[in-house]
């Protein structure tokens, strides 16, 4: 405990920049000031997309086994070597199954706030865990990285927002059981959203999930339906939003199709130009990019 006050203690862009020069490596040729995106997997089997730019690479999340981790890297073109370090939203399996084997075995930090670092998965980190907290901006990977609080039923649960050096800005709000306006201020202009759209209301009431089970997933600490996801974009859209990807859909109380008819007459009535897509639980994604 005492170990993990002190880390903590650090100042998090002194951290950052002692984690530039222990990993300044494996850059990528060209690549320029544009903001890259692919969502390797959502759902409650394991989450974890990869954001990259010219200057650095980033998973946010790594709820698939290591080895499934490299494979889904591999199949977006990209290998664990690419990674420069991981970030978590918070502890539960499906968001950090395979970090701790992932960070070993290729020597990459790992960020996370003080309540995930409780999660039973993460205490033996040890000299890969980094400190990450709201209101604290981060320095990693060549990008900007602000952390905001999300009501979910984890120790300390954050969505996250990275900017590129060129301006370009990438926000992902998961497991989140309602929408609080800190969150909302904090995923304003975005060009790329990666968004929770859990269920659809009549789905969970009238499905096989037990009565508690129910209750949870529907509360404010539990995750977002579709309904609540649609007029969550709606209050996201602006000029510059370019994708807007729905994640953490349910299998048992969702279907993709429902999630679309949710959110995509959202952006028909607001006239957005912005691509809808969904997340897939069983194979990446494609890539987005923006200023490239
Ligand atoms: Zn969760
Ligand atoms: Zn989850």
């Amino acid at each position: 405990m005492r170990r993990q006050l002190s880390l903590f203690g650090d100042g998090a862009l002194a951290a950052a920049a002692r984690e530039s020069k222990l990993h300044s490596r494996r850059r990528r040729a060209g690549g320029g000031a544009g903001l890259r995106v692919a969502v390797l997997g959502s759902g409650s089997g394991g989450n974890s997309t990869i954001v990259e730019s010219g200057e650095g690479c980033l998973l946010i999340d790594a709820g698939f086994s290591c080895r499934e981790l490299e494979r889904r890297l591999e199949a977006v073109g990209r290998s664990a070597a690419d990674v420069d370090a991981v970030l978590l939203t918070h502890e539960h399996d499906d968001h950090c199954r395979g970090v701790d084997r992932f960070a070993r075995r290729h020597q990459v930090p790992v960020y996370g706030t003080r309540g995930t670092y409780k999660g039973p998965l993460l205490r033996g980190l040890g000299s890969f865990a980094r400190p990450m907290g709201a209101g604290v901006p981060l320095a990693a990977a060549g990008f900007r990285i602000e952390v905001f609080p999300v009501s979910h039923d984890a120790r300390e649960p954050v969505g996250i927002v990275v900017e590129s050096s060129g301006g370009y800005r990438f926000g992902l709000a998961t497991d989140l059981g309602c929408r609080t306006p800190e969150a909302w201020r904090s995923l304003q202009d975005l060009d790329i959203l990666v968004l929770e759209s859990n269920h659809d209301l009549d789905m969970l009431r009238t499905g096989p999930y037990p009565w508690p089970l129910k209750e949870r997933v529907a509360s404010r600490r539990g995750h977002l339906s579709n309904e609540d996801a649609a007029a969550g974009v709606e209050a996201l859209l602006s000029d510059r939003l370019s994708w807007v990807v729905l994640c953490h859909l349910s299998e048992t109380n969702n279907s993709p199709a429902f999630a679309v008819a949710a959110v995509q007459p959202v952006l028909d009535r607001r006239r957005s130009r912005a691509k809808l897509l969904v997340a897939e639980q069983h194979r990446p994604g494609p890539w987005m990019e923006v200023g490239g």
